[in-house]
């Protein structure tokens, strides 16, 4: 199945529509392999997978929509101790419960409409919300680059 052209690098396994009436994908990577956290190698020795990541994503036909994830992991045989690292795909934050492509969307509805309208509108938390505004801010300001807050004169 293709039509998730948003979310490259899956295959969509299971379609479930929830007596809510949300949408529940379950995908699973398409990519081989990670770079070991420690050493930076390509690795591709399979090493289970994590816990299933539960992403709000963008809604079709109105309804909400849940792309589940168990990511794979790898282990590298070079590093001592034989490290494994998490694969993550580049449409999700792993501390995000949203896809990239949700907050993006969630950034859109905030223009001149207030944290309150969004979250009803999206059937999302106030929090929720908030969150994709923080993880806006930490993405798009360069923080090791402002050095000097104190010449600002707070
Ligand atoms: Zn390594």
């Amino acid at each position: 199945m293709r039509y998730h052209s948003d979310i490259p690098d899956v295959e969509i396994e299971n379609v479930e529509l929830t007596k809510k009436g949300d949408i529940i994908l379950t995908v699973v990577s398409t990519v081989e392999g990670t770079h070991c956290h420690k050493c930076g190698r390509e690795i591709s020795k399979p090493y289970g997978h994590g816990k299933m990541i539960k992403l709000r994503h963008l809604s079709i036909l109105g309804m909400n929509v849940y792309i589940h994830i168990r990511p794979v992991r790898y282990q590298c045989t070079s590093c001592a101790g034989k490290p494994v690292t998490t694969q993550i795909l580049n449409w999700y934050n792993p501390r995000s419960p949203h896809t990239k492509a949700y907050d993006n969307h969630i950034l859109l509805e905030m223009v001149n409409s207030t944290v309150e309208d969004v979250s009803i509108k999206e059937d999302l938390g106030y929090e929720a919300v908030m969150g994709s505004l923080y993880r806006h801010i930490d993405t798009e300001v360069n923080w090791d680059g402002i050095k000097r807050l104190d010449v600002i004169g707070l």
